[in-house]
């Protein structure tokens, strides 16, 4: 099995960075996810930065640790850790390799452990406090593509846009995508400036408009990071799928709905979409995550099976993974306020019709090249009820594709969230905050989280 459970997964495991064994902690020892920090107050002269794994309220920084020969050991075959100068370089440099680091860490900052909490100097090199930090996910991303992997979802919007042929035929046969734009992809935490852009005309034959989008919507995703590239004409097959993929991040897919619904067709999302797009700083690593692979989606008896390139035996019994998202949204006037979050849906990743490899796998089918580092997003993540809804295009429609016959299926009617201000949102208004959420959680194993993912909407330019 390319991803197995092992000691770093035990439960019982402490570290002697004691707010990583806090139980509400994201970044317990088990977790270990990776990203790019920096000193904060190195920032406006020389910045000071590098990289390193989130631990409690702590990133250990991991140059200092090799510097000491601390992690000299660290070898898969004839490639030594030591081998990689770039960000790609390491995120390549395989699961074997990975899998023996994230051992050794473990090793490290285990509460018994004084090879680095015994070396007072070093310790202050390489633990470096939260609160003083800048952390980033590990880019820039070479190319980000953007799946359609969830049926609820895919079926929700599909009613809405296409009410006599919500699913098209080819959708439970290939995990569908399109290219979307690595350049726009920011960091949580960047303000996200309203699109404008075309829109449809309000009346058939009538003239587009053009302005800041009416319909501003967030997508709740995952992403997959890319690990071992492969070569240009070389697919990647089901058997090694698994061994290319590094981690998996938290992915805001910021829409703007009326412009989608305009440009969409034929050639699929354009402008909509290419305006921004949020990740959460860190990368939880697919080791970290074995403990709560699962099954791929069980489909209906009457639904095609995936063809042998999209098919392992692996991928039917681990191919899905168990993770927990949600999404919050707070308005200007509610923090203000200091008034809580509100809620809009919660949801499982172990929903997505299609899994990370087979999306991975049919990417590459034809010969494309997959880089290292490359950001894969799942599509937004829907279940079945109406609270697993993944985006406010679904969660303030009054439809129900699976009523018969359908609900409100043109979508034209639309109930608002109501906020506890008084306020009431269809869409995104400026002021808005998003905060995406996700996090990992069995019996017998510790919790893990990926932090969040947030944006808040700033206006149009004029
Ligand atoms: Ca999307």
């Amino acid at each position: 099995m390319p991803y197995d459970i092992n000691e770093t997964h035990d439960p019982k495991l402490e570290s002697w960075v004691e707010s990583a064994n806090d139980p509400e902690t994201d970044f317990p020892i088990q977790n270990l996810p990776w990203c790019v920090y920096f000193i904060e107050e190195s920032l406006d002269f020389e910045p000071i930065g590098g990289l390193g794994v989130r631990l409690g309220e702590s990133v250990v920084a991991i140059e200092p640790l090799i510097e000491a020969h601390l992690l000299d050991g660290v070898r898969a075959g004839d490639v030594s850790l030591l081998d990689f100068g770039t960000l790609p370089e390491f995120q390549a440099l395989g699961s074997t390799l990975h899998r023996t680091l994230r051992a050794r860490l473990v090793e490290l900052l285990t509460a018994d452990n004084t090879e680095l909490r015994g070396n007072r100097g070093l310790r202050n090199a390489a633990l470096l406090p939260i609160d003083q930090l800048l952390t980033l996910p590990l880019a820039p991303f070479p190319n980000y593509t953007d799946f359609y992997a969830s049926l609820h979802h895919a079926t929700n919007v599909g009613s809405m846009f296409r009410p006599d042929n919500p699913i098209l035929p080819n959708y439970k046969h290939i995990p569908i995508g399109y290219h979307g734009r690595a350049s726009s992809i920011v960091p949580s935490g960047t303000p996200i400036r309203r699109p404008v852009g075309q829109q449809a005309p309000a009346e058939e034959g009538g003239t587009p408009g053009f302005g800041p989008c009416k319909l501003l919507d967030y997508e709740l995703e995952l992403g997959v990071i890319v690990g071992r590239g492969n070569e240009l004409g070389v697919p990647i097959s089901m058997e090694d799928v698994e061994d290319h993929i590094f981690g998996m991040c938290i992915l805001n897919d910021w829409s703007a709905r009326d412009m989608q619904k305009w440009e969409y067709q034929p050639l699929g999302p354009f402008l909509a979409k290419s305006f921004a797009s949020t990740v959460s700083s860190y990368i939880v690593t697919m080791e970290a995550l074995a403990p709560f692979r699962t099954p791929a989606f069980e489909r209906a008896a009457s639904d095609p099976q995936p063809l042998p390139y999209l098919d392992s035996k692996y991928n039917r019994t681990h191919g899905g993974v168990d993770i927990t998202v949600e999404a919050y949204l707070t308005s200007a006037d509610m923090r203000k306020r200091s008034m809580a979050p509100v809620q809009l849906s919660k949801g499982s990743f172990k929903d997505m019709y299609w899994t990370i490899g087979q999306m991975l796998a049919h990417h590459a089918s034809n010969g494309c090249n997959m880089q290292p580092g490359d950001l894969l997003g799942s599509g937004t993540i829907s279940g079945p009820k109406r609270e697993n809804r993944g985006c406010l295009l679904e969660l303030t429609w009054d439809g129900d594709p699976m009523a018969t016959p359908p609900i409100a299926a043109p979508g034209t009617q639309r109930t608002p969230i109501k906020l506890p201000t008084g306020e009431e949102r269809k869409f995104l208004a400026d002021g808005d905050e998003i905060i995406l959420k996700a996090y990992c959680e069995r019996d017998g194993f510790r919790r893990i989280g990926f932090g969040e993912c947030r944006g808040i909407i700033e206006p149009a330019r004029r």
